[in-house]
């Protein structure tokens, strides 16, 4: 158990909020920003309000702007290589557009974010362990849209995709039959599933953007370890989910298909948060079932399962009440 007592220590849930920089055009504009970080603390912020009052929130962690991917790697390595030991985990990237979910996910070609980081130290460890351990790391990748899940790893973009359900397995665990799960060998083979993936997801909407703001996109890695010394088989999963865009829609949009998704990002955002707060309190029902999201990584929160959720907000002023809902939520679930 390499990482594991350092996690123990600090209990199963952790949440990080990451805040982005000012982007260029915003500086242009002269947009001022209302986060502020304390020089002597990496665990909290305060964001200034309209009215000049200053409200505090502390975290597990607090990346400012000028923090890398490296640097949040740095903190999220310990919480997904414990996969490797046997534990399932969960990694969550929840705000509103626009504020870095899917860059500290995903990343860029240039500068990669956990998804890519994660199956990298995955490899490395495994090899590392060779001697006593044999992984077979497997690679799934799904979207949650209006409550239904689609398989992203279909053969090509070009084929229709495929609906899946969630099934109750044997052992009370939840499956989802059906699911491609392909063996990776090498960190290529990710970054070419990764690609292929994205480019499915994007088919059918004109604004690949848009839509992605309105999914949750999973990426499950399913780890079939076995011990070579006393012939233990197990098998665990990480998920690692950027979700939907966590804004409230505008007013004059809230009609038609709009309506329609933004009351199934509410519905699906809304669960996890119970889920988490009530994993928290350590409360005795668990309402896993509120949600497809929910209850497809039920086997995934809770009991020893590892969770990390990101908070990712804007130091931008004109998001202020957008940050100050995304901070509420996550203390919520803390
Ligand atoms: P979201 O997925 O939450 O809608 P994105 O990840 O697409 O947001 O980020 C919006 C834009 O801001 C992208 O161009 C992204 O590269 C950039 N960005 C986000 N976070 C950072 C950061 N920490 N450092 C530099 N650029 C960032
Ligand atoms: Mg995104």
């Amino acid at each position: 158990r390499l990482y594991n007592e350092l996690i123990e220590l600090k209990g199963n849930i952790r949440v990080f909020c990451r805040c982005r920089p000012l982007n260029e055009n915003e500086i242009t504009d002269g947009c001022t920003s209302v986060v502020e970080f304390d020089s002597s603390q990496d665990n909290e912020l305060q964001v200034i309000c309209s009215d000049s009052s200053k409200k505090q929130f502390k975290f597990d962690h607090v990346f400012r702007p000028e923090d890398n991917q490296d640097a949040v790697f740095a903190q999220t390595k310990p919480v997904v290589a414990s996969v490797l030991d046997g534990y399932n985990v969960c990694i969550f990237a929840y705000g509103q557009t626009g504020t870095g979910k899917t860059f500290t996910m995903e990343g860029t070609p240039e500068d990669r974010g956990v998804n890519y980081r994660t199956l990298e130290e995955l490899f490395r460890i495994s090899e590392e362990r060779s001697g006593i351990m044999r992984y077979g790391l497997f690679v799934s990748m799904l979207e949650v849209y209006n409550e239904k899940i689609r398989d992203l790893l279909v053969e090509n973009a070009h084929q229709p995709v495929k609906k899946l359900e969630i099934k109750q397995a044997a052992e009370g665990t939840q499956e989802v039959p059906g699911l491609v799960e392909a063996r990776v060998y090498s960190t290529e083979d990710v970054w070419e599933m990764l690609k292929s993936g994205s480019q499915v997801r994007s088919v059918g909407s004109t604004n690949a953007n848009e839509l992605s703001s309105r999914s949750h996109c999973l990426l499950r890695v399913t780890v079939k370890a076995e011990n070579l010394i006393n012939g233990q088989c197990t098998k665990s999963h990480l998920w690692l989910v950027d979700l939907a865009g966590s804004e409230r829609v505008g007013k004059t949009e809230v009609e038609g298909e709009r309506l329609k998704e933004s009351q199934f990002i509410n519905k699906s955002l809304s669960a996890l948060g119970d889920v988490i707060s009530a994993l928290a309190a350590k409360t005795a029902h668990i309402p896993y079932r509120n949600s497809k999201l929910t209850h497809m990584l039920q086997s995934s929160l809770g009991g020893d399962c590892k969770t990390l959720m990101f908070v990712q907000i804007s130091p931008n002023a004109a998001d202020l009440g957008e940050t100050l809902c995304s901070l509420n939520f996550a203390s919520r679930v803390r």
